[in-house]
């Protein structure tokens, strides 16, 4: 295939309005820093050290009851309280301003067993995972005070998991955290400009046949999977939806086991890729629980993964990254082709 965008460019982000440079030659250059463990796999299905491990005892002193399924509790060490005070020592400046932020932060475990990972589980126990999400989006959307429910998964030591055990987070605010609110307001814009939803707009741009569907790893009936035009991790990609909808309650069965598919796909490729239990930082992003109608929100979700040339190589986010710009080496087109060429049957097979 012909190499385009080989030369240094900079690409429009149209769901956060922002720029990423892209500077494919980079990749040339040879690796002297830094190269991380390799994620050696475990068979351990039972960790007595675990406080995720069905029976065991967490740090707070609570205990796990012997879960077969799904099971989630309020996080003990919660960044976000229900009740927090109002803030009375407010500094004289206008600059210096706080506010008080209330929240919930429960962890969800997706599997008793302590060895598996998305990847790992069968579509049926994702499809679990994601009758869990939904109850646990229509509990929260139920409180009032909620205004924004955020589903994530940080999997990895190189990403900061303190523990392998499957397992997500979920923290519900009384205030809509700045990444969903800076796509809330992408979103509402691109309905005013043109009446359409930028999400769906995209997905189309994307399938379009004249765009060769060059950042499209796979799609099935409800969902598409793709390294989106503007991706600033070298492997990130996007999950959309092909239904134009909000949120985890408004999908119906048959999206529901489409989702499941696409998350055993998309991460059954990630770990193929370089056959390591591949990092990353996942989230959905959904349309805000603060009581509005949100007709412009598209549901997606975002896989940030932080390897860039294999199992061991990471790509920072510094320097000019943290004081000017995003910027990538491999191009997005690039990264889609590595993933389509991935299997998506697992390296290491489950027993
Ligand atoms: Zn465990
Ligand atoms: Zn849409
Ligand atoms: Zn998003």
């Amino acid at each position: 295939m012909e190499k385009k965008w080989q030369y240094p460019h900079r690409r429009w982000n149209p769901l956060r309005q922002s720029w990423v440079l892209v500077s494919p030659h980079r990749t040339q250059r040879p690796w002297q820093g830094e190269t991380g463990q390799k994620a050696a796999p475990s068979d351990v299905a039972y960790d007595p050290q675990c406080y995720l491990c069905p029976g065991n005892k967490r740090a707070g002193g609570a205990a796990n009851p012997s879960y077969e399924g799904i099971f989630s509790f309020v996080n003990d060490y919660a960044a976000l309280l229900p009740d927090s005070p109002s803030v009375t020592d407010q500094p004289a400046s206008p600059l210096l301003v706080a506010e008080p932020a209330r929240g919930l932060c429960k962890v969800l475990c997706f599997h008793p067993d302590h060895s598996l990972t998305l990847a790992r589980m069968t579509q049926p126990e994702i499809r679990r995972v994601v009758d869990a999400w939904t109850r646990e989006f229509k509990e929260l959307d139920g409180l009032d005070w909620i205004e924004y429910v955020q589903i994530f998964e940080n999997r990895g030591a190189m990403m900061g998991a303190s523990n392998p055990h499957p397992h997500c987070q979920i923290w519900s605010t009384g205030f809509v955290p700045d990444e969903p609110a800076a796509e809330a307001e992408a979103q509402s814009e691109h309905m005013v400009r043109t009446g359409h939803c930028l999400l769906c707009d995209y997905l189309a741009a994307e399938r379009a046949e004249q765009a060769a569907q060059e950042r499209i790893i796979f799609e099935n009936e409800h969902f598409v999977a793709l390294v989106p035009w503007w991706a600033t991790w070298p492997f990130e990609a996007l999950l959309v939806s092909r239904r134009h909808f909000g949120a985890l309650p408004e999908l119906n069965d048959d999206e529901q086991d489409g989702l499941a598919d696409a998350l055993k796909r998309l991460t059954t490729r990630f770990d193929n890729l370089f056959e390591t239990s591949f990092p990353y930082t996942m989230g959905f992003h959904q349309s805000p629980t603060d009581g509005g109608a949100h007709p412009e929100w598209h549901f997606h979700a975002h896989f940030y993964p932080p390897l860039l040339r294999s199992a061991t190589v990471r790509k920072f986010m510094v320097g000019f990254e943290m004081l000017g710009m995003p910027q990538r080496d491999i191009t997005p087109e690039d990264a889609a082709q590595r993933l389509r060429a991935c299997s998506e049957e697992h390296f290491w097979p489950r027993r």
